[in-house]
């Protein structure tokens, strides 16, 4: 048979790579809530509150009373690669917001349709856009606005339609984005957050800023989580192995479920990290076998020079200098601080 001839190779239209590259960054709705919510996060905000409606295909709304945007660069902000976290690749090293790379926003409106109103301090009104593609579809309008900012994304995939297929026929994102939520709620316990479905009378997570986080997991979780909790810490400094420090909640052998659940922080960043998460339920079946799935949340903070944020933004398994000596020095301080637990609880049932 004779050999077919090569097809030519051409440039894609820039249209079409930004659209793919949307695609990448913002995979589902739930993608589109973490990264405006960590966007609200870096703006200082104090409350932020998400609407959404549909699984946030029709609506996804975010509302912060953060530092606000600059009118000036309200025409940039859409742009790829346009960012006020990041100058030089340096940075990098020493970066404590969440995001840096100028992506987020700029991939919501390549498959949504995104409107910001914003307000700086001092201003006496602030100012509402849309976006396409990128760029502004209209000059910014003035208009009344309370402090901070709000996003508004329609019709997520709208241009994407196998996307919107799947997403249609899947268990809808809602449930993703209340975990998130959730998530978000007990770690930033200085932070007011609410999580609402359009048309419902009342928020599925609704927490205020509190300085107990026992509290807070108390709001968000409920109290039968809430009072079975015992406090845990560790730390290390040791250059030669590890270094680090860590602080969280465990639940003790009175709390049974079917599921772990995991909360995991890494300087400040919610990630997962499979081999810890492994090496403590180890620990639980060994320990509490009645009480085998944990509830468990952990803060690490770690020197910023041993955790790689530059993964990509859907990428939240993390990889740390060093894992596996952190990994067994934790373990075996929640396998000590359960077997304390259930000692203490055996002797207490004695007496
Ligand atoms: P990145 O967060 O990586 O900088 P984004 O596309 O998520 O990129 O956001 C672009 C820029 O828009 C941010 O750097 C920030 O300056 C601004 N911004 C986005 N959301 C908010 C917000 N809620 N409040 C204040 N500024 C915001
Ligand atoms: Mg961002």
């Amino acid at each position: 048979e004779e050999a077919k001839e090569p097809p030519r190779i051409h440039r894609l239209d820039e249209s079409v790579v930004n659209r793919i590259a949307a695609g990448e960054v913002i995979q589902r709705p739930v993608s589109a809530v973490k990264e405006l919510v960590e966007n609200s996060l870096d703006a200082s905000s104090t409350s932020i509150s998400v609407l959404v409606k549909d699984g946030g295909l029709k609506l996804i709304q975010v509302s912060d009373d953060g530092h606000g945007i600059r009118y000036e660069d309200l025409p940039i902000l859409c742009e790829r690669h346009t960012t006020s976290k990041l100058s030089k690749y340096e940075d990098l090293q020493s970066i404590k917001s969440m995001g840096f790379r100028g992506e987020a926003l700029a991939s919501m409106t390549y498959v949504g349709h995104v409107t910001v109103t914003t307000i700086t301090r001092g201003q006496l009104h602030g100012y509402r856009v849309s976006y396409r593609d990128g760029v502004m579809e209209n000059e910014p309008k003035a208009c009344a606005a309370v402090k901070g900012t709000q996003i508004v994304i329609e019709n997520l995939f709208y241009n994407v339609i196998a996307r919107r297929k799947t997403l249609q026929n899947s268990a809808d994102d809602y449930t993703k984005i209340v975990d998130l939520l959730s998530r978000f709620a007990i770690h930033h316990i200085d932070v007011s957050f609410s999580c609402r479905k359009h048309g419902a009378a009342r928020a599925d997570v609704h927490s205020v800023a509190t300085p107990s986080r026992l509290n807070a997991i108390r709001s968000v979780y409920g109290l039968s989580v809430a009072q079975n909790l015992i406090k845990i810490e560790a730390s290390d400094n040791d250059p030669s192995s590890s270094v680090f420090e860590m602080d969280g909640f465990i639940s003790n052998s009175n709390y049974v479920t079917k599921k772990t659940t995991m909360v995991l922080f890494i300087n400040d960043r919610l990630v997962e990290c499979t081999a810890l998460k492994r090496a403590l339920e180890v620990v639980y079946v060994a320990t509490l076998p009645k009480a085998s799935k944990p509830f468990i949340y952990m803060s690490i903070t770690l020197p910023p020079e041993h955790v790689d944020v530059n993964v990509h933004p859907t990428k939240r398994e993390v990889s740390l200098l060093n894992q596996e000596v952190i990994v067994e020095k934790i373990q075996s301080v929640v396998e000590s601080v359960l077997r304390n637990s259930n000692e203490s609880r055996t002797f207490q049932e004695q007496t």
